[in-house]
């Protein structure tokens, strides 16, 4: 594959609204990114991917937007996203913004004009359905039908995720044009592309037949009917020549449950997208063959080295680079996370006691990974001078940005020089656009060999608490990186300690 742009990039994605408040309402916003550029500068990332900013009630945190060419005043206006997106420039740092285009808010115009008027033009964007019963037996992926009844008719509209959140009619050539010209809008603005929300739904079973049920509720997931079905590759190659082809863009869809062997469809030299998201990482914390709550106890420097050495474009959360740990709530209360409290429902639903639902819900809620981002130990975390819109984890006086700055060992610098390590140090090339293969090891162990003609790195990762002894590939290995101080290896063997990441090639 030719080398492209982006494939120097590491992107780092920003949950606004839980980044930095810059005018005191308890709210991240657009100013707040612009205030803490240097920050991110040092880091050492060269994009940022901002989660939704678009005009939306937030009833899924801005994944249903009620306007995509306008932003939520809570976060700024244009000026301000025009004036983060000069400074970032500044800095050499490009801005990617997030596409929601399966479905829209339930408030956008052109539903509200839906519902308002059967025969309008806008009733076809949407799905809707005539009857005095649902259509079928789809249960959303938050949870409950995915038919939704419309007020004083006998008909329903369809929704893949909250009922608040309308499928788009992708069958509708005139709604596909509309959308295609928002797309080039934005790009004409100069970001440098899109992360593409749950684009892999776009396409439904048009039979709309009943699925054997799968659940207590007598339900059926939708997935089955909905995601990547065929017909799918029309739609994504409509979308790529009428939009990203025309740009220097960069594109990653969230395209979950997409087989390897369409990978090549979905993100070969001609696919539809140039990366995509692979969800087969996303359950690596449950152990396997014990229940799924299970945790296992790694740890971050480890786990952060061994997933950013893979082959790809390296993706950073905020607040990872500083090993943010996840929250204990006590009370359903106290969660905001729309599939958190349909989760805690249908636990209930299925025979869960109280405890048990708010245990499971504490442990995968994403709220986990939306608690505001911790700048220092003052009040708030710095985050905010009024009161956050979402309670910070208790460690923040402890795990902090302006704590690890500039600390030897912390978390931070671990994340800085390992950036600085794969993007410009003597291996850049190796660990940028190399192959991949893995490497034969011990059940603890991952291994893997990053290799071009002239060079060959093997990474370890020893996943387990206690000493592993691994065979060396060759004789005359040296250690180029790692987490601990110490590499132990003889001539044919390498001891790694707890939880060590340790890249070695041949000595020349
Ligand atoms: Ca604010």
């Amino acid at each position: 594959m030719t080398k492209k742009w982006w494939q120097d990039e590491v992107i780092y994605q920003i949950y606004p609204k839980s980044f930095r408040d810059s005018n005191g309402d308890g709210i991240g916003d657009i100013r707040g990114i612009t205030e803490k550029l240097d920050y991110l500068k040092d880091l050492g990332v060269t994009m940022l991917w901002i989660c939704p900013v678009y005009q939306s009630p937030m009833d899924d945190n801005g994944y249903d937007v009620s306007d995509y060419m306008a932003l939520a005043p809570e976060f700024g206006d244009m000026d301000d996203l025009d004036e983060l997106i000069r400074e970032a420039d500044k800095r050499d740092i490009k801005i990617m913004m997030d596409l929601v285009i399966n479905h829209s808010s339930d408030e956008h115009e052109w539903f509200q004009k839906a519902l308002e008027d059967p025969e309008s033009r806008y009733h076809d964007y949407y799905i809707f359905k005539e009857g005095t019963k649902r259509p079928n037996n789809w249960r959303s992926i938050f949870g409950g039908s995915v038919w939704e009844k419309v007020p004083g008719r006998d008909e329903y509209y369809y929704h893949t995720f909250g009922k608040k959140q309308p499928d788009l009619n992708w069958e509708n050539e005139e709604l596909r044009k509309v959308l295609f010209d928002m797309v080039n809008w934005w790009l004409d603005r100069g970001i440098a592309g899109f992360r593409i929300d749950a684009i892999s739904f776009i396409k439904k079973d048009l039979t709309w037949a009943d699925r054997e049920p799968d659940g207590a509720d007598g339900l059926a997931k939708c997935a089955k009917a909905t995601r990547n079905m065929p017909g799918i590759g029309e739609f994504l190659t409509e979308l790529k020549e009428e939009t990203f082809a025309r740009h220097k863009c960069v594109t990653v869809a969230e395209a979950a449950g997409v087989p390897y062997e369409k990978m090549e469809e979905f993100i070969g030299e001609n696919g539809y997208f140039d990366m995509i998201f692979d969800f087969r990482y996303a359950d690596l914390d449950i152990a396997s063959g014990s229940e799924w709550f299970k945790r296992l106890p790694w740890t971050v420097k480890m786990m952060g080295a061994m997933y950013f050495f893979l082959r790809g474009v390296p993706f950073i959360y905020q607040g990872q680079e500083l090993g943010m740990v996840n929250f204990e709530r006590t009370s359903m209360d106290q969660f905001n996370d729309l599939s958190s409290i349909d989760q805690y429902q249908r636990s209930l639903e299925e025979g869960l006691t109280e405890e048990e639902a708010l245990r499971i819900v504490n442990l995968r809620s994403r709220d986990n990974a939306r608690t505001p981002f911790p700048w220092n130990a003052e009040k708030y975390g710095g985050f905010t001078e009024g009161t956050p819109w979402l309670d910070m984890t208790e460690e923040y006086p402890k795990i902090n940005a302006e704590e690890q700055k500039g600390k030897t060992g912390s978390i931070y610098e671990f994340y800085k020089e390992m950036i600085a390590f794969r993007q410009h140090g003597p291996y850049s090339r190796t660990l940028i656009e190399g192959n991949i293969e893995p490497v034969g090891s011990g059940d603890d162990v991952i291994a893997y060999r990053r290799f071009t003609e002239e060079e060959s790195i093997y990474c370890l990762f020893n996943f387990s608490g206690e000493e592993r002894t691994e065979t060396l590939p060759n004789t005359g290995m040296v250690p180029i990186w790692g987490n601990l101080e110490e590499t132990d290896m003889d001539g044919k063997t390498i001891k790694l300690q707890p939880y060590q990441a340790v890249l070695i090639k041949e000595n020349e």
